[in-house]
């Protein structure tokens, strides 16, 4: 079987090295001319990562990103509202990682060309359509460096290309643009001190002003004692338009998002200086796009933001993506036909990832927020005053379950040796 992967984010590169490992060609085309380390902080899951280990990355993974071990909820003067732990402290079996997203890219790509070949991506080339022929695939490609037009086939395709899917346009071609919600998000990364336990998300504010989440990416920094600080600002204005394409590398300026943070007055960390400090500062609107009904067709499926652009809130842009990829190769490795193999990771993979697209639209840590707001807009010593601990309760655990995260210790990892 050879498969044709378009894309090569988190989503494509870890389905190469998963059908890699269940016996199958893989070929990677990506509209990029190189591929370079873009992009600010993400999180993995203990899930995503439990399956990384599965591919021997664990090593890799665990001298790039930051262990993660908490998550702590203030209100914008940092008063500590609400908090877990994340990972390990969670009893997982797996760490969860805050990891710079161009630097895991690139770790990825690097165990794809040393395992599959130096030749397995071709970077510079567009898939611009496909026809499903029934017994094959045909792609249709671009030479981003000529413009000169060629064909392809494989006997599967994979659109793992992204928030703008050419693959899902051609399936829904009535979709139009992905959906704003009205948020922009201002991203950047700071060189800093640690703050709190160093392995720490801090989410600051809310939403009904402006909030802030920061943590720290890079195991290098922490290895020195310093912090690189992932930021991202979230604000959502009234009557405010979008009228840009959603792209993860726009550039933003920082005289559009230090004023709603200039003021802030948090002892243990300097908002405004980190914002301040970022070599560079990115701007987007937080869009996702409405599940769909179907994502196999034929010899022909969906993966990672292409199947399911969701919020990045919650964690799970990637870490979805890595599971999905798993997910494939061990329907394929264990299908009696392509078709099939395609069919099964549909079925397993859709309807629970859908669900999390739709949990995003109603982060419960904003709900907890916006509550507190509310009932103390100038701070509070005690959270007992303001929030009831069934307030709390139900609020805190609710997402995670929703994510599928409870089963990982129980269940094996989508290894091709995996039973049942
Ligand atoms: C440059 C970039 C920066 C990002 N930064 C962040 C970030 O800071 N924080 C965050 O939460 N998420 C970020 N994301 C999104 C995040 O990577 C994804 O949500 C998640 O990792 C799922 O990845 P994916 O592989 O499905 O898609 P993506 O990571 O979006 O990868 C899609 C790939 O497909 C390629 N592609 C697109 N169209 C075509 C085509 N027609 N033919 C061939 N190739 C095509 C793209 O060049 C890209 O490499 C970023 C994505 C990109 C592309």
């Amino acid at each position: 079987m050879r498969v044709l992967i378009a894309g090569a984010g988190i989503g494509g590169l870890t389905a190469a090295l998963s059908l890699h490992e269940a016996g199958i060609d893989v070929e990677i085309v990506d509209a990029a001319r190189e591929l370079r380390p873009l992009g600010v902080g993400i999180n993995l899951l203990p899930h995503a990562v439990r399956e990384l280990t599965e591919l021997g990355l664990a090593d890799a993974l665990a001298a790039s990103g930051v262990t993660a071990e908490e998550m702590v909820h203030f209100d914008l003067h940092g008063n500590r509202v609400w908090g877990e732990g994340r990972g390990t402290r969670l009893g997982y079996r797996w760490p969860q990682y805050f990891v710079h997203r161009g630097e895991l890219q690139m770790m990825l790509l690097a165990a794809v060309r040393e395992r599959l070949g130096a030749d397995t991506v071709r970077t510079g080339t567009v898939l611009t359509g496909f026809e499903d022929t029934g017994s094959e695939v045909r792609v249709e490609l671009r030479d981003q460096a000529t413009g000169t037009t060629s064909t392809a086939t494989a006997d599967l395709l994979v659109g793992a290309d992204g928030l703008h899917s050419a693959v899902r346009r051609q399936l829904f071609p009535d979709e139009g643009a992905p959906l704003w919600n009205g948020v922009r998000l201002w991203r950047g990364i700071t060189e800093a001190d640690k703050f709190l336990t160093g392995h720490t998300m801090a989410v600051l504010g809310t939403k009904h002003v402006a909030k802030f989440i920061c943590y720290p990416v890079s195991r290098e920094a922490d290895d020195r004692g310093r912090a690189l600080v992932n930021w991202l600002g979230e604000i959502q204005l009234p009557d405010d338009e979008l009228t840009e394409t959603a792209d993860w590398n726009r550039g933003g300026r920082l005289e559009d998002v230090l004023p709603y943070f200039e003021s802030w007055d948090v002892d243990w960390i300097d908002v405004p200086g980190l914002i301040r400090g970022a070599p560079e500062i990115l701007e987007y609107p937080m869009v996702d796009r409405d599940p769909l009904p179907v994502w196999t067709h034929g010899r022909v499926t969906l993966l990672g933001d292409a199947a399911h652009p969701m919020y990045p809130l919650g964690s799970n842009g990637g870490s979805q993506a890595v599971l999905d990829a798993r997910v494939l190769a061990y329907e394929l490795h264990r299908a009696e036909s392509p078709e099939q193999g395609l069919a099964a990771y549909d079925k397993e993979r859709r309807e629970p990832v859908n669900a999390i697209v739709l949990a995003n639209r109603h982060n419960p840590g904003d709900a907890i927020l916006n509550l507190v707001a509310e009932r103390a807009p100038d701070g509070f010593d005690r959270i007992e005053d303001v929030l009831t601990a069934d307030e709390l309760a139900p609020l805190a655990r609710g997402y995670e379950k929703i994510t599928h995260t409870n089963d990982l210790n129980v269940d094996s990892p989508w290894s091709i040796r995996r039973t049942g």
